[in-house]
């Protein structure tokens, strides 16, 4: 499944003497979390501030001679997926506010679902926006706060605030990282040697020598400063929903989630799917990359020989909107390519970590008929997608899920495969733990949502009759 884009990844260091270059690695390794912009800023004490942020990915945004620029032992960094209408220079975070004559900025990963309502308060009391983020609401409400210390601005600042956010937030002499009470998106802490670090993803660790600490729970956060690291908690309490779309698809597979890797979580998931739908066949193939680890679960557990059926090209380019139906054919061939010897004349099982729309799918699976393969078999480790998710993923409209749009019975037709089976909600749930959301299965939102009148599209009651979309 490759239809869905988490919106950001965050980063942060404190009292490192090469700061910008740790930032700039750990946005690096966090790349898959966002690819249209990227910033920093980067500090030495009040007043010395450096902000670089730009469109495009982190190798082309920062060179060396701006990290040089980027002095300073402390700072903050983001990758960024803008959904369309939200993009633009003026969105790109860090997003920073001078104030009392402080230096605030913030990064952050999730969604505001009521951002649109806080705003429009906040603007009939007169302030002034200059974004159309959301990260600026809650920047607004942290600076605005008399508060003497910044752990109670960031207390009061996100009282009212609902929704999902994984933040990094720079004040004059200190970071914090924090995370909502349901903790949709991840935050890690890290250190190496007397230098702190918050991030996203655990792999941001790895890259600059740092050591893991310890998760920033739901609800909680961290202050670090020369007075050292301070924890605090938000006045709301806690109601882990951590998301399980992240599990099985946005994180990388090196990063950690509990006691396990993202890899190790993904091959139980393979392995569950073959117990819940077996296949005979010779051979088990994924749909690389984030599907590689569950496809080696579902061989490992069924005996059927794991090989490599798809290549998928790293430099596709960009996507583009294709007006006809062989430039659409032709994005997708772009991508992948089956190795024909792997395939040909076998029954193959083809693992995928999820289906949105299913267009992909279907081009992919008329890529191995194409090769010669004698039956596919399609394997799914995660339920349908039904339902939008408000906390900061990208999705398309309720009626563009594949689940909304064929009727159950006609799937594994409309798909072109053999025999079709998905991982069940039961089964993703025991996987994931019960403290998470699996809203876009299921539908029931942990949290209530403001929708705006155009996201809410109701299920069809019969499906299309034909299937020419895309
Ligand atoms: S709705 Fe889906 S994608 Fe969104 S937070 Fe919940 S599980 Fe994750």
């Amino acid at each position: 499944m490759k239809e869905l884009r988490d919106k950001c990844g965050v980063m942060a260091v404190y009292n490192s003497p090469r700061a910008a270059q740790d930032l700039y690695l750990g946005l690096h390794a966090q790349q898959h979390r966002g690819q249209e912009s990227a910033g920093m800023l980067v500090s030495s004490g009040p007043g010395v501030n450096t902000l670089h942020r730009d469109q495009g990915l982190v190798t082309h945004v920062f060179s060396d001679e701006t990290l040089e620029r980027l002095a300073g032992h402390f700072g903050i960094a983001h990758v960024r997926y803008a959904t369309a209408g939200c993009g633009g220079q003026k969105n790109i975070q860090p997003l920073v506010v001078t104030h009392r004559d402080e230096v605030i900025a913030i990064a952050h990963n999730g969604n505001i679902t009521n951002a649109g309502r806080l705003k429009k308060e906040m603007e009939d009391d007169g302030s002034l926006f200059h974004t159309s983020s959301d990260t600026e609401v809650v920047l607004h409400r942290i600076v605005r706060g008399k508060h003497e210390s910044p752990i109670e601005q960031i207390r009061t600042g996100l009282r009212d605030v609902e929704g999902a956010y994984s933040l990094v937030i720079k004040f004059e002499n200190a970071i914090a990282g924090v995370r909502d009470p349901f903790g949709f998106r991840p935050l890690h802490l890290g250190k190496r040697d007397d230098a702190w670090f918050f991030a996203s993803e655990t792999c941001a660790f790895d890259i600059v020598g740092a050591e893991w600490v310890c998760e920033v729970e739901p609800g909680q956060g961290f202050l670090v400063s020369d007075q050292g690291l301070q924890p605090f908690a938000l006045e709301q309490p806690a109601t882990p929903r951590f998301c399980a779309f992240e599990l099985v698809y946005f994180s990388r597979p090196d990063s950690c989630h509990g006691d396990s890797s993202i890899h190790a979580v993904r091959v139980e998931m393979g392995k569950a799917l073959f117990e819940e739908h077996p296949a005979e066949a010779d051979v088990v193939t994924a749909v690389p990359d984030s599907s590689n680890s569950a496809a080696l679960g579902y061989a490992h557990a069924s005996g059927i020989p794991l090989d490599i059926g798809l290549i998928r090209s790293h430099f596709s380019g960009r996507t583009f909107i294709a007006p006809h139906q062989a430039l659409r054919d032709t994005r997708v061939r772009q991508k992948f390519n089956v190795i024909r010897d792997a395939v040909d004349g076998k029954r193959v099982v083809v693992v995928d970590d999820s289906v949105v729309r299913g267009t992909t799918s279907r081009k992919i699976i008329q890529l191995f008929r194409e090769s010669g393969a004698r039956e596919v078999h399609f394997r799914i480790a995660s339920p349908m997608v039904q339902h939008p998710c408000f906390f900061g993923v990208d999705m398309p409209e309720r009626g563009a899920f594949l689940a909304n749009k064929v009727p159950d019975g006609m799937l594994a037709d409309f798909l072109g495969v053999d025999s079709l089976g998905f991982l069940s909600r039961e089964a993703l749930k025991r996987i994931v733990g019960p403290d998470s959301c699996d809203a876009c299965f299921t539908g029931n939102y942990p949290i209530r949502i403001d929708e705006t009148p155009g996201q809410v599209i109701k299920r069809k009651e019969k499906p299309l009759g034909k299937f020419d979309y895309v």
